[in-house]
């Protein structure tokens, strides 16, 4: 029989993807990661994109060697201020505040932006990451898999992780269902500089159509991600730029001085997805390939972390017994291990978002005394601090910021 090419191949190789191929290196491993897009350019601009990372995934980053090349370039969120507002009248006076001398250690974590990180990442990956190379089937064979690639090209391996992004083909054609929705909502994405400086404060504002979040980057700037109806975020999407910010200012306020945009804008649809399984003959699913979040609090990437980091600890674990790590048995542990995580915080941010983007004044009233109440009560806030740091549950070891 042919000798296998790697132990895994790794089909997307987003920011899920990336990590996934990091995670198995640091396992001991020898992943290959395939991503069908071409390489990016090199010293790219700031496209809008940036990750709130926590403590969890700072650690993540650190374990796999990526961190010391973005860590001078991540701003650290020191508080965050939580509150309900609506367009033209600022925030409720009944906000939550996190204040980061509340939690020991690294407080709530930073915000990367995606030109850093991603580079970096694929750095790290080395000779393990192609790009241009599009998988488009996958085969289990007795003890192999085997990928076939757009160009004819065929590639074998233990096991193949699909991290091809929420839509991922390679589910589907596993026959593996999901639980899917749109939201009527969409997502902007911009960054703005401000007159005064931020402290590092990130503020998440809860207006009728969405939640509002305004998230601290290096050099007094911030990553706004702003939800809105979809119709109303195709409106001002249109928009010029000078109307653009009037739009962002009646819901922002001026209490950070006089806002100016850095670079472009984006809007994306927003919608949930959850894969029914995690895993399948020779073929395990991660990222948001098994589950697409709102972003409501900004967990998605996270997700695909905590992903990344059991699934190399699971296998690192079954090589050391020297069981085969592509068996279905061994995947399953996988799967039992994320599924209900990603599963409870995929409907939390559902809840969420579905409790806050409404104007009903009854809900209003009792979500504004939650918040409120919740201020006051230290124990819940360290509660919500922790599941929010990444390190909560059973955080993998890449997270806890241990060897594999
Ligand atoms: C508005 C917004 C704000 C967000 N903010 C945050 C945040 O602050 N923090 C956070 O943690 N998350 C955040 N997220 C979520 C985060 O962006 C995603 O969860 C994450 O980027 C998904 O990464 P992925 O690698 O799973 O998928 P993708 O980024 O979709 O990557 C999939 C990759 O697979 C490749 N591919 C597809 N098909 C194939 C194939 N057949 N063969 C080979 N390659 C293939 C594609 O080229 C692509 O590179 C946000 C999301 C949105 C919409």
């Amino acid at each position: 029989m042919k000798p296998l090419d790697c132990d895994v191949i790794v089909a997307g190789g987003g920011l899920a993807g990336a990590a996934a191929g990091l995670a198995l290196k640091a396992a001991g491993l020898a992943p290959l990661v395939l991503d069908a897009g071409p390489a990016p350019e090199p010293g790219a601009a700031f496209d809008g994109r940036a990750y709130s990372t926590p403590p969890g995934s700072v650690n993540f980053w650190r374990g796999v060697g990526v961190w010391p090349a973005v860590e001078a370039e991540a701003e650290p969120m020191r508080d965050i201020l939580v509150s309900d507002g609506r367009v033209s009248e600022g925030a409720s006076p009944l906000f939550l505040h996190f204040d980061h001398r509340e939690v020991a250690g690294a407080g709530f974590g930073c915000m990367v932006e995606d030109r850093h990180l991603r580079p970096a990442a694929f750095a790290a990956l080395g000779d393990a990451l192609r790009h241009g190379a599009r998988v488009v089937s996958v085969e289990a064979e007795p003890g192999r898999a085997v990928a076939r690639l757009a160009d004819g090209s065929a590639l074998s391996a233990r096991l193949v992780v699909a991290a091809d992004g929420r839509e991922s083909p390679l589910r589907a054609a596993a026959g593996i269902g999901r639980i899917a929705w749109d939201y009527p909502q969409a997502g902007m994405v911009s960054a703005v500089s401000f007159a005064e400086p931020h402290h590092g404060v990130a503020h998440e504002l809860f207006l009728p159509a969405g939640p509002f979040a305004i998230l601290p980057l290096r050099g007094n700037r911030a990553s706004l991600v702003w939800t809105e109806r979809r119709a109303e975020a195709a409106r001002i999407h249109a928009l010029p730029d000078a109307d653009y910010l009037s739009e962002l200012e009646a819901r922002f306020g001026d209490f950070l001085g006089a806002l100016a945009l850095e670079g472009g804008r984006w809007t994306y649809p927003l919608s949930f997805s959850l894969a029914h399984e995690y895993v399948a003959p020779r073929l395990a699913l991660l990222g948001d390939a098994a589950h697409a979040v709102h972003p409501i609090a900004g967990q998605g990437l996270n997700l695909g972390l905590r992903d990344a980091a059991a699934l190399a600890e699971v296998l690192a674990e079954a090589a050391r017994r020297g069981e085969d790590i592509g068996d279905l048995a061994v995947l399953r542990r996988y799967q039992q291990w994320r599924r209900f995580d990603s599963a409870a915080l995929a409907f939390s941010m559902d809840a969420l978002n579905r409790l806050f983007s409404n104007d009903v004044t009854p809900v209003r009233a009792l979500r504004d005394v939650g918040l409120g109440l919740v201020n006051r009560a230290p124990a819940l806030k360290r509660m919500f601090m922790r599941a929010a740091s990444g390190l909560g549950g059973a955080a993998p070891k890449l997270m806890r910021g241990e060897a594999v």
